[in-house]
Order: structure tokens, then C-alpha cells, then sequence
């Protein structure tokens, strides 16, 4: 059986467009979702219809036991996983001194003790394949800070440690691991800053645009690549230049 892919919170937005052109370039792909199940189910559906192989599974990455559970469901339907992609995220805007606990906690739940748990259930896999790709969606607020974004940036900060760190311990195992960090893409994400803010970032961005979840998956597809199976421990920015 061949190996799969798993995208965490490939439901919609970038993790959606990122199964989409893992499947086309040939991985069985495990579509994860928290809540859209009728967006993931259809996604599968389609895929089905392309002549792919894929699945959904419900699975909130915050969650050690689901995750578990999650790549033990694609390993039996798909085969052992060699890919992952941990995009699920979320982000909320407010003032530093009015993030409460809940909401600090809860971001680091999601966003970065979510990566840890996909990893820590993967790795089984790829050590005994000894081979792997680990791919981590950070942002561009990680690399640069983001005002009234302060846990969201801290959280996509820690995944490009978490992708240098990984990548050193995980290279002589033949396991690489990378990072790409998008900067403003047409996704709900965004769409819920409303409309003057989207004027704002496209005004920003060099190349006087947002990104689609496209532009995001050409570079997912790459890392996932053989063509990248010199890299490892990099971050590459899909930001149409915003912070160069
Ligand atoms: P999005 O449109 O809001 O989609 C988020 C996805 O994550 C959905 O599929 C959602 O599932 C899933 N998700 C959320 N919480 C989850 C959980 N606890 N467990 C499992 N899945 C969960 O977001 P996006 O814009 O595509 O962003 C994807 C990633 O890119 C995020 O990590 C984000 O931080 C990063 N990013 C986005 C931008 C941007 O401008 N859009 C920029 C930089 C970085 P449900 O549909 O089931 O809720």
C-alpha cells in the first residue's frame, strides 16, 4: 500500500486547496475538519470523482487522543502516513490585555500543541518508513510580530521553532521538515476582517493582491516534493512580498 497524507483542518481555505494538489500529484489524502463535515465530506467526494483516493475524519488537533485515533483511521484506509501538513489554525484580533485565558490556552491548543500531537502521531510512520515530510503552515505575523495578534503570532513563531528544531532531530532519520508562512490569503480567515482591512492588506502587499489558498498549496506541494529532498528546517514566505 502506498503511503498518504494527512492535512490537518482541510476542510476549507488553505488546507482545502493543499489535499487538493496532494491528491492531483498522487498522495491518498486524509481531509481532517473541526466542524465543516458537509465542506469535507464534498471535497471527498470530488476527489473520489478525480480518481483519488481520500477520507474525512473529525478530529480537533487540540485533542491527543482524536489525533491518534485520526492517523490510525488513514493508515488503515490509505496507508501509513508520510506527509503531513499541519495547517489547522485559528486567529482571533484583540488587545493583548484582553486575552483572557481561554483564549490564550485555547490558541496554543489549536495552533501549536496541535502540530505536536499530528507529529507525535505520525512519527511512528515515518520512522519506520525512514522517510517522511513534515510541513508546518506558520504565517508571516510569526516571522515579523502582528499588533492585536500578539498569541496568534507567538503561536506561528513557535511552529518555525518547532520546523528547526524538528528538522535537525528528524534529518538523520530522513525525515524533513519544513515551513511555509503565508502572508494575507482570500480565505474565511481574512474574509471575516471585513472589507476596509482586505483594502488595507491588499494596499500592503507588493504584488497588489491577497494570496489564494493556491498560491499557499504550490508551495506545500513542493516541500512535499522529491524535488525538495534538499531541504529541510526552511521557512519559505508566500506573501507577494509583504515583508521583504
Ligand atoms: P480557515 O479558512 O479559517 O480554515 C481553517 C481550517 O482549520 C478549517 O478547515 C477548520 O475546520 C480547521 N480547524 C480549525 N480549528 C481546528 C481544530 N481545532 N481541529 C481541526 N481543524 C481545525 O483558515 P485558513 O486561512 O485556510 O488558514 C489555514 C492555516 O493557514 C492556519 O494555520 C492559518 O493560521 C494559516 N495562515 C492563514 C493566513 C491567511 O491569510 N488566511 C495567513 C497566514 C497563515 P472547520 O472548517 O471544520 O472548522
Amino acid at each position: 500500500m502506498r503511503a498518504s497524507a494527512l492535512i490537518t483542518g482541510s476542510s476549507r481555505g488553505i488546507g482545502r486547496a493543499a489535499a487538493l494538489a496532494l491528491a492531483r500529484e498522487g498522495w491518498p489524502v486524509c481531509i481532517n475538519y473541526l466542524e465543516s463535515r458537509e465542506a469535507a465530506e464534498d471535497l471527498v467526494l470530488r476527489l473520489r470523482s478525480e480518481g483519488h483516493m481520500a477520507i474525512a475524519v473529525q478530529a480537533d488537533v487540540a485533542c491527543r487522543a482524536a489525533v491518534e485515533a485520526m492517523v490510525q483511521r488513514a493508515a488503515e484506509a490509505l496507508g501509513p502516513v508520510e506527509l503531513l501538513v499541519n495547517n489547522a489554525g485559528i486567529s482571533r484580533q484583540g488587545l493583548f490585555q484582553d486575552t483572557d485565558d481561554a483564549l490564550w490556552n485555547r490558541m496554543l491548543a489549536v495552533n501549536l500543541t496541535g502540530a505536536r500531537n499530528a507529529v507525535q502521531a505520525v512519527l511512528p510512520h515515518m520512522l519506520e518508513a525512514k522517510r517522511g515530510a513534515i510541513i508546518n503552515i506558520s504565517s508571516i505575523w510569526g516571522l515579523r510580530g502582528g499588533s492585536c495578534e500578539v498569541a496568534y503570532a507567538c503561536t506561528k513563531a513557535a511552529l518555525i521553532g518547532l520546523t528547526r528544531s524538528l528538522a535537525l532531530e528528524l534529518a538523520p532519520s530522513g525525515i524533513r521538515v519544513n515551513c511555509v508562512a503565508p502572508g494575507c490569503i482570500e480565505t474565511d480567515m481574512v474574509r471575516v476582517l471585513g472589507e476596509e482591512t482586505r483594502r488595507m492588506l491588499v494596499e500592503e502587499t507588493p504584488l497588489g493582491r491577497l494570496g489564494t489558498p493556491e498560491d499557499v498549496a504550490q508551495a506545500v506541494v513542493f516541500f512535499a516534493s522529491e524535488r525538495a529532498s534538499f531541504f529541510t528546517g526552511q521557512v519559505l514566505t508566500a506573501d507577494g512580498g509583504f515583508i521583504v
